[in-house]
């Protein structure tokens, strides 16, 4: 079987590391062999990275802006293609996949946009001197990424840092290592400049480690669990590079006796159950006010039963494998861990019972009540089909609830009650909310967390922020 290439300097070059497998989750098939890069190799792309990067940013902006518009157009192109790739590697619905690839168009062309707008800002008068604030880029920007949504992520960082004048090199995620790579070679095809984008797979503790370390790196974009977050961060500080850190969640989803039940119960279970619970922003932890609770309760538990569980290309597929075997073996052992000390498994709670699937990583929808406060399944990130359900007071004991998480990166609010919607929003540790809604996401708000779920913003106008460094500049009148 072939082995892929890494992108170093606008050249295929032949990792020198161990290569691995990347296996299709919906079957346990094996979809090609992925090169390693080695130290030498990250050293080579950074050094590309390095030389690159100058010329990049003395492009005009709207130069650079049109680059990244033909990046947007042939990530449109190609955007089935890039969509299906994407499901065989991470497992995840077609529908979904599609519109990620969508995001990824989306993002190429917001930067595009931002890139060729963008103006400097100048203070107020105070005297006689004149002060303005320009920004400038890092110049070698480290992008690291995870499986679950490689087409959206993997675009958002690479379009921001580029639009801000950045060179980039991106490692990506051993179980969805060649959408990066995709990407890189339609780069080049739409005419960045060799070097300013280099792409490399391989191990995140040999490959990953040796990017985040290597010296000429000034800046890191990570997004991934909180674990390898901190890592990162400790190195990064030791040696004063500037990060932006995306991690993991645990985010609370409050549903009021007012709330409109028949949407709240959509939203909820879409909110936990697309993409399997493989989702940053999962809204893994319900909160309902208790005199609602049965009755809403009740309906989540039929609506979750209903879902249709089955392989990702399948149009009637409403849940899909997880992204490997060994992933679904640990929210398995998530749940178990919880029955035994109690937990009442209102749906779900097994591997999926299709004779069909048996190959697959799949696990059923699972909803869980009666859980213990400080059960691991309550605490921690599952990243799976899971739903640990709780009944609330009121307004007081919602909020503590809800924040009693070392977490804080989303939370979804329904009620008819717009100033107890206000008032929860903004007593709720998360760094975004959804009023009766859920996992909308747009390219034009930031997006990050509070607490251990991270540092810094992407997207938006902050997003492109993430990448520059203020300089003031004071001029003598
Ligand atoms: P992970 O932390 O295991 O890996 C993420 C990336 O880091 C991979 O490319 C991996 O190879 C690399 N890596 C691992 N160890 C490294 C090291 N020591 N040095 C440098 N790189 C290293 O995460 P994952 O399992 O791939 O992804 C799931 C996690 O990502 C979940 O916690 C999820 O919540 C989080 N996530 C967060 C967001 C967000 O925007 N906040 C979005 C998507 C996913």
């Amino acid at each position: 079987m072939e082995t892929t290439a890494l992108l170093i300097d606008g050249e295929w070059a032949t990792g020198s590391g161990e290569p691995f497998e990347s296996v299709n989750p919906a079957d346990g098939s094996v979809n090609r062999l992925i090169a390693a890069a080695s130290p030498a190799d990250v050293d080579r792309a950074v050094a590309a990275a390095a030389v690159a990067q100058p010329a990049w940013h003395a492009l005009r902006p709207d130069q650079r802006a049109a680059v990244l518009r033909r990046i947007g157009d042939l990530l449109e192109t190609h955007g089935e293609e890039l969509a299906r790739r994407q499901m065989r590697e991470n497992g995840k619905l077609l529908g979904e996949c599609r519109a990620q690839a969508a995001g990824a168009t989306a993002a190429f062309r917001y930067f595009a946009g931002i890139c060729d707008t963008m103006v400097s800002e100048v203070a107020p008068h105070r005297g006689d001197y004149l002060s303005m604030v320009v920004y400038e880029p890092y110049g070698v920007v480290a992008a690291i990424t995870p499986w679950n949504s490689p087409l959206t992520l993997e675009s958002q960082k690479v379009s921001a840092a580029l639009a801000a004048g950045n060179a980039v090199v991106l490692k990506t995620s051993e179980v969805t290592p060649t959408i990066g790579l995709e990407l890189g070679r339609l780069a080049l095809e739409a005419g960045l400049p060799a070097g300013v984008l280099n792409v490399l797979t391989g191990p995140g503790g040999d490959t990953g480690a040796a990017l985040v370390e290597h010296p000429r790196v000034r800046m890191i974009s990570f997004t991934g669990g909180t674990a390898t977050g901190r890592a990162i961060g400790r190195s990064a500080g030791e040696r004063m590079v500037p990060f932006a850190l995306e991690l993991g969640g645990k985010s609370p989803h409050a549903v009021f006796a007012d709330a409109d039940l028949d949407r709240a119960v959509t939203g909820v279970a879409n909110g936990i159950f697309t993409s399997s619970g493989q989702s940053c922003i999962a809204g893994s932890r319900l909160f309902v006010e208790r005199s609602q609770y049965d009755e809403f309760v009740g309906r989540l538990v039929e609506h979750t039963s209903r879902l249709r569980v089955g392989p990702p290309d399948r149009p009637e597929s409403q849940i899909a494998p997880l992204s490997s075997a060994s992933h679904r073996d640990r929210v398995e052992a998530f749940v178990d861990e919880a029955v035994a000390q109690g937990a009442k498994v209102l749906s779900g709670g097994a591997r999926a019972h299709d004779p069909e699937l048996a190959d697959g990583a799949y696990y059923l929808p699972t909803v869980l009540a009666d859980l213990p406060r400080n059960a691991r399944i309550v605490r921690e990130e599952v990243f799976g089909p899971v739903l640990c359900v709780f009944p609330f007071d009121d307004e007081a004991d919602l909020i503590a609830q809800a924040n009693d998480t070392d977490f804080g990166l989303a939370c979804g609010i329904w009620t008819r009650d717009y100033q107890r919607a206000y008032r929860v929003g903004r007593a709720v540790e998360a760094g975004t909310v959804w009023i009766n809604t859920y996992k909308q996401i747009s390219v034009a708000m930031p997006f990050g967390g509070f607490k251990a779920s991270g540092v810094g913003r992407e997207k938006g106008l902050y997003g492109i922020r993430t990448y520059q460094a203020a300089k003031s500049i004071y001029w003598g009148m």
